[in-house]
Formats: C-alpha cells, structure tokens, sequence
C-alpha cells in the first residue's frame, strides 16, 4: 500500500502533488529524505527528519513543518499499517510558487509511506561507473536533493547495461566515494574496516554515522580516509550502507568475488540490535 500525507489529508495511490506551474518539477528545488519503519521500530527517524530540514534550507526552501510535526504525522502513518509492517517513509520538500524565476517563492511538504520489506542480506553485483560525485561548487552535495539523483541515475543504468546491480562513483578527484545510493565500506587486505572520509561530495550518511559508532562499541575501529579506485580491487569485503537496505554486501565488484561478511554481517546484527533497542 502506498499511503500519501499532502496538504492535512492522508490519500492511497499515487496522490499527485505538482501542477503544471511548480517551480520544482521545472527547476529541481526538492529534497527528501528516507527512513523506515521495521516491525513499529523506527530507528534513526529524528536524523532523518532533521536532515530534511537542513536539505531544504541549503535549497533555499523553507519545510513548513518541524521535526516534531513530521515525526507525529510519520507515527500517525506508521499506524495506519499492520504492525508488524517493513516501511520506507518518504518526506518531500519541493518549490511550488514561482516556476519563472530561479528561487522558489513557497514550499510544500508531503510524506509517503509504504511496503518495502527490508531486502535480505544477499550480496549484489557492483561495477566502477564513469560517472563522478560532482564537487560542492557544482551541485548542491550537501543536501539530499533530488537533483543529483539524475546522475546517480546515469551511474545505475551504466551498471545495468554492464550486467551490475550497482554502480561505485568515484569524486571528481579520483577517490572512491560512495555507491550510487548507499554509503561504501570496504575491509581492507589486511583486515581495516575503512570508509571514504567526508569531503562534501557525497552523503554523509546517517546509517553509515550509526553503523561506525555500533561497529566502534562492539570494538571494531572504522577508518575514515581517502580511498584509491585499486583497493577495491583488493579488498577482502565490500559493503553499502544506507536508510533502504541498511548494511548490505558487495558479493561481486567487477570480475573478482567477494565474501559477504564477516564485517559486513556483524554490522548489521549489531544494526538490526539497535533498531529492536530503539
Ligand atoms: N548516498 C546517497 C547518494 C544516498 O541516496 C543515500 C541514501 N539516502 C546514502 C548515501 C545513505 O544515506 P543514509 O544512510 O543517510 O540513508
């Protein structure tokens, strides 16, 4: 069931949100955010709910709603499906007057929850694209906008035509920055745990934040660097992190093999403890 929050009415289906003048649809001013709800348990929904806020404003866009507006109508949603419900929840900020000129003049906010059970810890298939993360002065890289996703986008079909499931993306420097929608980890030849250190060209995200701080307790020390192209050849793991699929390994990069786990498989034990804990 798709369940849709659009101006102080719940609606099922593909509830239409812009009309033919929104500054968004034709200009690109809207962010999102993603979060989910795992049996009634939604961990990390305030970050999520936050970042929205700081998306919009880094669009000039001002969310009409606060954390606390957003989360009682993510819960007033949640409820709405069965409890033991898997749910990804979508809140949208998007320009809707002024579609001439380049600032948008007012913003709307809808919310969208549905069905999406969390996908099992099977591995999938990753190619390097040759497409990069744009650098900040080139796209706004410190929001989740929607925007970028049209190169994300260029990066996923990349992969599928090469036979991938997903798509690496270096930063225009040539380090390895992240999956096309996820957050790269790698364990190095000799066992590191590193991630690619932030450098505004990609999404710091609130999983990969999470799981480095569930993985530090649990006495395993993430790196944060800068990562060469060449150690992904070498790596013994490979995994994503992100609000979709949480903690997921990389079971193929290019021709060479890889295990799923045993990194990869305690970080999202030790995730999936922390969202029964939450
Ligand atoms: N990078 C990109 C480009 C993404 O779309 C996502 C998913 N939001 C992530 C990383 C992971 O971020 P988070 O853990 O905050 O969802």
């Amino acid at each position: 069931m798709y369940l849709t929050y659009y101006n102080g009415q719940w609606a099922e289906g593909n509830t239409p949100l812009y009309g033919a003048m929104d500054h968004s649809l034709w200009l690109g001013s809207s962010v999102f955010d993603g979060a989910r709800a795992i049996r009634g348990k939604l961990p990390d929904l305030r970050p999520h709910l936050e970042r929205v806020i700081t998306s919009a404003e880094k669009l000039g866009l001002r969310c009409p709603l606060t954390v606390d507006e957003m989360e009682a109508l993510v819960r007033e949603g949640v409820a709405k499906f069965p409890p033991d419900a898997e749910l990804y929840i979508r809140p949208l900020v998007f320009g809707s007057e002024g579609f001439l000129i380049p600032v948008a003049e007012k913003s709307q906010f809808a919310l969208t929850l549905f069905d999406a059970p969390l996908p099992p810890f099977t591995g999938f298939s990753a190619c390097l694209s040759t497409m990069r993360r744009p650098q900040p002065n080139m796209a706004p890289t410190d929001a989740k906008a929607s925007a970028l996703y049209a190169n994300s986008t260029r990066a996923m079909r990349e992969a599928k035509e090469r036979g991938f499931d997903q798509a690496i993306m270096l930063d225009a420097e040539g380090h390895v920055a992240e999956f096309a929608a996820s957050n790269l980890f790698l364990v190095t030849e000799d066992g590191k745990v590193v991630t690619p250190a932030l450098n505004g060209t990609f999404l710091a995200g609130i999983t990969r934040a999470r799981v480095m701080a569930l993985l530090a307790e649990a006495g395993v020390q993430v790196e944060e660097r800068s990562v060469k192209a060449t150690e992904l050849n070498t790596a013994r793991e490979i995994f994503s992190t992100g609000n979709y699929g949480k903690v997921t390994p990389c079971t193929r990069y290019e021709d060479r093999t890889l295990e799923a786990g045993p990194v990869a498989r305690q970080a999202r034990e030790l995730y999936l403890a922390f969202t029964e804990a939450t």
